[in-house]
């Protein structure tokens, strides 16, 4: 079996600072199970020189960490990932800003990881890279003569090409993609929007309906949802609800439900939708007032970013607008916080809650609704309002599908959520959880691996892709 090495931006170096982010929780249990190597940055920024690759092992995993140097930092991560390529596979051009020194620090350090990497690698290594960061590190490694398998994997959405193209340079940039043997996506929404980009910003051809022709490469386009450890995740919620934390919360809640939200304090999420949506239902629905309190977990991200400190105060505010305006002396209806949680403590807490607000604008996939969902007790479990613009919405199609620009429907939402028959909200639940399952962490890792690579004996990978993207 070929050594499996991971590539992303950041990497999940177990004894660090647990971070909140949904690909770190997706790669560590491919690779705690298979083992490899997992090369990326280290979140470290250096002075001047930034040294050498930093290695530790751990269990059968070896984590392979270089620094950036701070203009690397700027122009590569704060620069073009987070505020251009970010918001613009986001579907949220009024956001970008773009700058060509910008541009130029992407490149160079998708090269410095290249550099780095290929001292590490091996011939017969298959090679997995992880998100927007690193969109041209294939090429980058095969004009360094690397012949090795290498797929990519697009965690955030893949936009149609009417916003693609809004793109400044997207015509060096995107076809880089063009290196890889597989490229996937969350959803078939995003592969098609990028196979519909080939054909027609690119004038490429399909082969036939596994992939396209990239000169003499075949790049296979396939579809890989990233799922959860949906029946660990269940028995973690299962303990973690009987604990002190959960247990402390509750208690503060005298006996009111609970509405639970956790995003990253990020644009993409629709908060500030979200809390005019809250306000609406105290608004249309005044009996609930006192009696429901909507706990949201968000832990800040990006501080360097003008665009997250903005969305921060918009969120801040509406949050005092609301509890000042509704609230009582012995009822608060938002308890609002910034702290990252451990995944024990959420899972304890989306257990206990009533209802799971998850409405983004716009989501790769969304992990907390998944996790929400596999965390309810089936007996009498709590109900998931979900954006139909996350990628999740397609397996969590009995989920309460909402439009988060529409205030007033979710407002509605809310309501149902909290009225719903035990009966409905047990068939809601299973009926998800029967996904969930069936499309577990283990299986889009193994799906996405075998496609790439698929094993001795085994059935070519055009099988394999169409069987991916369910067609
Ligand atoms: N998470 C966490 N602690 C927190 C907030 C989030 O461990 O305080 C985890 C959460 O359980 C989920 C992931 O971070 O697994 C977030 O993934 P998601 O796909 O929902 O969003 P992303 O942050 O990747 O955009």
């Amino acid at each position: 079996m070929a050594r499996l090495v991971i590539v992303s931006n950041r990497v999940g170096v177990p004894d660090r600072n647990a971070r909140a982010g949904g690909l770190e929780v997706a790669i560590r249990p491919t690779l705690r199970r298979r083992g490899g190597l997992w090369f990326g940055w280290s979140g470290r920024i250096a002075e001047n020189d930034p040294g050498p690759v930093k290695i530790a092992e751990h269990d059968n995993t070896t984590y392979a960490t270089i620094d950036l140097r701070k203009d690397d930092y700027q122009e590569f991560y704060n620069g073009f990932a987070n505020r251009v390529l970010w918001p613009i596979l986001h579907y949220r051009l009024d956001l970008a800003e773009f700058t060509r020194r910008d541009l130029g620090g992407y490149f160079r350090v998708n090269e410095f990881f290249a550099k780095n990497l290929e001292k590490l690698l091996r011939p017969d290594d298959m090679i997995w890279v992880h998100d927007y960061h690193l969109i041209p590190l294939a090429k980058a490694l095969r004009e360094r003569g690397h012949k090795n398998k290498i797929g990519f994997f697009l965690h955030i959405p893949c936009p149609p090409p009417e916003i693609l193209t809004a793109l400044p340079n997207h015509e060096q940039l995107i076809p880089a993609l063009g290196q890889y043997d597989l490229v996937g996506f969350q959803t078939e929404v995003d592969a098609t929007n990028f196979a519909r980009y080939l054909a027609t910003e690119r004038g490429l051809n399909r082969v036939d309906d596994e992939g396209f022709a990239f000169g003499d490469r075949i790049v296979r386009i396939g579809v890989f949802p990233v799922g959860v450890e949906a029946e660990s995740f269940a028995r973690l919620a299962r303990r973690a609800i009987e604990s002190e934390f959960v247990g402390d919360v509750l208690g503060s809640l005298s006996g009111r439900a609970m509405i639970i939200g956790v995003d990253r304090l990020d644009y993409s999420k629709g908060l500030p939708e979200r809390m005019n949506a809250f306000e609406r239902f105290l608004v249309n629905f005044p009996d609930w007032r006192g009696k429901v309190t909507y706990l949201q977990i968000t832990p800040r991200s990006r501080t360097g970013i003008q665009e997250y400190a903005d969305i921060g105060r918009q969120v801040g505010e509406a949050v005092g607008r609301i509890n000042g305006t509704y609230g009582e002396a012995s009822w608060t209806p938002v308890r609002y916080i910034n702290k990252a949680h451990s995944r024990t403590a959420l899972a304890g807490l989306y257990r206990a809650a009533r209802a799971a607000l998850v409405t983004p604008l716009r989501d790769g996939m969304n992990l907390v609704a998944k996790e929400f969902v596999a965390a309810q007790n089936p007996d009498d479990p709590g109900v998931l309002i979900l954006s139909r613009f996350a990628g999740a919405a397609r397996e969590c199609s009995a989920a309460l599908l909402v439009n988060p620009y529409d205030s007033e429907g979710v407002a509605i939402a809310i309501n149902r959520a909290l009225s719903m028959p035990l009966e409905e909200r047990r068939q809601r639940q299973a009926d998800i959880f029967k996904v969930l399952v069936a499309n577990d962490l283990t299986h889009w890792a193994e799906r996405f691996m075998a496609t790439l690579e698929p094993p001795h004996g085994a059935a070519g990978g055009r099988a394999q892709v169409r069987a991916a993207a369910g067609r």
